[in-house]
């Protein structure tokens, strides 16, 4: 995706290395011990109803391994990758001013949006931590993945999550990342349309595997929405880029995420999703360039 015309979004902040506390690399209890919290996380919500990526499994998977895990790949040396970018300056780095410049497109876009409805969209934030952070839902830990926190409207992102992306996960490419932030805002759209707020509501009265499912529509229909901006901006797409984004749609499902973790997938448990229907709602985002067209919670969509 061709961004670097753009001006970053001034909508970010970077709390560099350490801001939370307390989750540090190193240490963890081993890859077994991980693989058997794996069906918590995978079913796990933080209290105000944080959204997660891809649920902390895959993540965690990573990280609660401690540094052997990750110097398994190429760091040779414990612990984690330096990011070289500094504490308190965003957008610093080449992957900050990319996810900036993305961020930035989205601004245009859903104001576009918004605008085409009367509205006004009020933009949200971007954080960048290193390892351990600090957000309105409580610490963010690397081993979540990206996430958005309704509580103060913002994204929180560990930039050290696209690199593990394309290496444990095998979704390469920026787009892929673009569509991680474009996904994380669709979070965000859905907190200002009230849809956040109403499925946050009726899973206080469901049964757990009837609120995973509604987080699933939530989920998909956050996909369809990092659909909707590409297509919005299809004059900035490369050859590729679609395919990026339905191979990291995939890589990111329920049941492939549990299958790369050695489980059997079990639908009640799944947040997020199934790989195959990942890809249809991004997909229809991307076919449509339609928000209208990512009613996920209508009868019969999923
Ligand atoms: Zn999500």
């Amino acid at each position: 995706m061709r961004l670097d015309d753009l001006d970053p979004s001034k909508n970010v902040r970077d709390q560099g290395r350490g801001g939370g506390g307390g989750f540090g690399g190193g240490g963890g209890g081993g890859l077994g011990l991980l693989l058997s919290f794996l069906p918590m996380l995978l079913g796990r919500k933080l209290g105000c109803g944080t959204i997660l990526l891809i649920g902390g499994a895959a993540l965690a998977f990573f990280y609660f391994g401690g540094g052997g895990l990750q110097l398994a790949d190429n760091t040779g040396a414990g612990g984690f990758q330096p990011n070289g970018s500094s504490a308190n300056v965003a957008c610093d780095t080449e992957e900050e001013l990319f996810a900036c410049q993305v961020l930035a497109s989205t601004e245009q876009t859903w104001e576009r949006l918004f605008a085409q409805r009367g509205e006004r969209y009020r933009p949200t934030t971007l954080t960048f931590y290193d390892q351990s952070g600090q957000s309105g839902c409580g610490a963010a830990q690397a081993a979540m993945g990206p996430f958005y926190c309704p509580a103060d409207q913002g994204v929180y992102l560990d930039t050290s999550f696209f690199r593990e992306m394309s290496t444990r996960l095998g979704a390469d490419g920026d787009f892929a990342q673009a569509y991680v932030i474009a996904h994380e805002v669709g979070h965000h759209i859905q907190n200002l349309t009230g849809i956040a707020d109403q499925v946050r509501n009726d899973q206080r009265t469901a049964s757990k595997a009837e609120g995973n499912a509604l987080q699933v529509r939530m989920e998909l229909q956050a996909d369809c929405y990092a659909g909707v901006w590409a297509a919005q901006n299809a004059d900035r797409m490369e050859p590729g880029d679609v395919e990026e984004g339905l191979n990291a749609a995939h890589a990111i499902g329920d049941d492939t995420l549990m299958r790369g973790a050695g489980q059997r997938p079990v639908e009640s448990m799944f947040t997020h999703g199934t790989s195959e229907q990942r890809k249809e709602w991004l997909r229809k985002g991307l076919e449509t360039g339609d928000p209208a067209a990512c009613n996920s919670f209508a009868e019969g969509a999923v």
